[in-house]
């Protein structure tokens, strides 16, 4: 079976990078499936990166990634900026098929195709990305300081943003579709003691303004159909994220929410041989340090689990 790989690599975020080094520098040789758009993962779509240990002065998100690539380039890994449209990780020799209908097979598959954020659908939105429009406040909050921003959500997400977002900011305010919150009492609760958080009730963004630099929002009343004007600098969306696991659907076991089930805390899905990492499996912390954490052990799981079968 010269034609099997050892590991085959789905996604070329922080994680699918971080597992890409790992395994090439023990001698794997993976095969990397980068995905044909967004190779780089969500990073390449940002700008500072302040919170990635090991660059003081902070790094741009695509720079980072060039570099995380490239690192794991220079110990033999090979990259493919293709997407895998089809996979099946049942049998003891799995297998996933490119766009152009090519079948690799391998002995372990790492799957580590992230998340994706969910849009507002405006479209000044991706234009202004990093540029005052955020999804991570936990990311972008301390670029917000005395600022007045805009949270936009119900959830308990949205809560916990626009909470921590309270301690920079110069107000918070809280923009949301229907006239009670989805977030739990707690968490509610929390944020209406805020002095610094304000809502706005059955409204949505209806457009996003601002030259190279966010500027304000114009909101609309759902229920009476009337615009007003926000004023902000910031605007955080947190209307909840969608993993990538449709291909995966029938043969990995996937939470309520659709993210893969690991054995925690190891990465081990429901298939021998099959490990999975970083944001398609974290709906908690969804960091860049956090998805190459996962995707280091992810490929120690799959290291140890090829050295058992030899
Ligand atoms: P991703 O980075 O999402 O990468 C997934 C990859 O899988 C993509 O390349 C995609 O193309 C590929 N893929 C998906 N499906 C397929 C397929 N079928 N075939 C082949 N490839 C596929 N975190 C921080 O720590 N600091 C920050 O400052 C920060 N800023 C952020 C700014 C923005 C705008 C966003 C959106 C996120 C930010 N984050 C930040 C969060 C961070 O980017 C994510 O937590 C991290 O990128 C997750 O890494 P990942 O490898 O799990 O997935």
């Amino acid at each position: 079976m010269s034609d099997v790989r050892n590991v085959i690599i789905i996604g070329s975020g922080p994680a699918g990078y971080t597992a890409a080094l790992y395994t090439a520098r023990a001698s794997l040789k993976p095969l990397v499936f980068e995905g044909a758009v967004t190779a780089g993962g969500a990073l390449m779509n940002t700008t500072d990166v302040e919170n990635f240990p090991g660059f003081r002065d902070g790094i741009m998100g695509p720079d980072l990634m060039d570099n995380m690539r490239a690192q794991a380039e220079r110990f033999g890994a090979e990259l493919v900026p293709d997407d895998v449209v089809a996979v099946d990780l049942s049998e003891e020799i799995k297998t996933v098929t490119d766009t152009a209908g090519n079948v690799h097979r391998a002995k372990a598959v790492i799957v580590s195709t992230g998340s994706q954020h969910r849009k507002l659908g405006l479209p000044r939105e991706d234009e202004l990305s990093g540029r005052g429009v955020s999804w991570c406040a936990t990311c972008d909050g301390f670029f917000f300081k005395d600022q007045d921003i805009a949270v936009i959500g119900g959830g308990d997400t949205a809560m916990e943003e626009a909470t921590f977002l309270s301690r920079f900011a110069k107000s918070v305010t809280v923009v949301h579709r229907r006239d009670t919150l989805r977030a739990s009492k707690a968490m509610q609760d929390r944020a209406f003691a805020d002095p610094k958080i304000k809502f706005v009730w059955d409204s949505e963004v209806a457009e996003v303004h601002g030259d190279n630099k966010l500027s304000g929002l114009t909101l609309r009343n759902v229920k009476t159909g009337e615009t007003s004007e926000l004023p902000v600098t910031g605007l955080f969306i947190a209307i909840g994220h969608d993993p990538r696991t449709e291909l995966f659907k029938g043969q990995l076991n996937l939470d309520d929410e659709g993210y893969l089930k690991v054995d925690a805390p190891s990465t081990r899905t429901n298939l021998a041989g099959v490990f999975a990492a970083g944001d398609v499996v974290d709906h908690t912390y969804r960091q860049a340090i956090t998805a190459a954490g996962t995707g280091c052990s992810a490929a120690l799981d799959a290291e140890r689990f090829l050295a058992a079968l030899s």
